[in-house]
């Protein structure tokens, strides 16, 4: 390796940006600066990984703070392991940069370290090139064996929950492209939203306890709930008024927001219909995570109950019947 001269090469750049970022894992033998890691589980914990990439000027515009693109990029991760209730402990970050720019990696890895440490992650490797913007990042989780959720386990009766407010990053990017005009305080909250996803981990031992099937919410709720769906061969009614929106949607009648807005990174969860106290319990345990039941898995069919003819959301593109 040399390191001729002050350009940041690409060994520079690792060892001063990304070496040490996150938080030290007991089972990590071998982490950045070999040709690979080697992590040892636990006994009786097994491993669950997912990876996620984000293209500069598609998944986000190219003068996005470099620190809100570190934050998603990892964050949009974390959320996939909330969904599967795994516990976070390693990741591996793949970026490419069009240029060696020592201000935007500076910022890049602060904004990095600093979801990594919230979350207790630890970065054990990954690749450096030049080439259009991209970040693509691996998470790797643990759970105890055989308790991970999947999106199949939903049953007929079983209770629907949310976690938090749904729509907001989609209303935040339609306030962004010029679509509609948002109060001052509702607007920091959907930029907020859209830039820094909080991934819902807080959730992990209610999943745990109480879940049948999950999902992360990526992609707006119709679709997403659609998963869940499909894997379990089952239907659900979800009644309108009980949606978790911001009263700005509620008062336009705009629930598409939380209907096919996408980025929300909230919890969609099926549990028995016995557990209403449970989720009761958790509320008040726990008011900045809250659940929100919407509504109840069917045999089949898939609709939105807005307390007159139910919608069809079944095809997909039924919330459009609010415009
Ligand atoms: P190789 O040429 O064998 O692929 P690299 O030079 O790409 O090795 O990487 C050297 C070490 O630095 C490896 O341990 C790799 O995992 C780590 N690494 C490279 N880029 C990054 C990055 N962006 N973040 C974290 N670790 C990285
Ligand atoms: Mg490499």
């Amino acid at each position: 390796m040399t390191q001729a001269g002050a350009a940041l090469n690409e060994f520079a750049i690792i060892e001063r940006y990304f070496s040490g970022l996150g938080n030290a894992q007991p089972g990590t033998l071998l982490g950045i600066g070999d040709d690979a890691a080697v992590i040892q589980p636990l006994p009786g914990e097994q491993l669950v990984f997912s990876i996620d990439t984000l293209v500069g000027g598609v998944h986000f515009p190219e003068d996005t703070s470099p620190a809100d693109i570190a934050c998603k990029a990892l964050a949009v991760n974390l959320s996939d392991l909330a969904a599967m209730a795994a516990t976070p402990a390693w990741f591996l970050l793949s970026l490419t940069l069009p240029r060696r720019d020592p201000a935007w990696l500076e910022r890049f890895s602060n904004g990095l370290r600093q979801t990594a440490d919230s979350f207790a992650i630890e970065l054990i490797g990954g690749d450096t090139c030049r080439g259009p913007l991209s970040i693509t990042i691996q998470v790797i989780g643990t759970v105890p064996a055989d308790t991970y959720i999947r999106r199949a386990g939903a049953r007929p009766g079983d209770l629907i929950l949310v976690s938090g407010e749904l729509g907001n990053a989609a209303l935040g990017l339609a306030w962004r492209k010029g679509e509609i005009d948002l109060p001052l305080a509702l607007r920091a909250r959907c930029e907020l939203a859209l830039n820094r996803p909080r991934p819902r981990l807080e959730l992990l031992p209610f999943l745990r306890q109480f879940a049948r099937a999950a999902i992360d919410i990526s992609d707006g709720l119709q679709g997403d709930l659609g998963h869940i769906l499909k894997a379990g061969s089952c239907g659900a009614t979800i009644l309108r008024e009980l949606l978790p929106v911001n009263d700005w949607i509620r008062a336009h009648g705009a629930y598409h927001y939380a209907l096919a807005g996408g980025d929300d990174y909230e919890i969609c969860c099926c549990v028995a219909p016995d557990c209403s106290s449970d989720i009761e319990h958790w509320n008040r345990l726990h008011p900045d995570c809250r659940l929100t039941r919407i509504g109840e898995i069917t045999r089949q069919g898939f609709f939105l109950d807005d307390g007159a003819k139910p919608i069809d959301l079944s095809q997909g593109g039924g919330y459009r019947h609010f415009d």
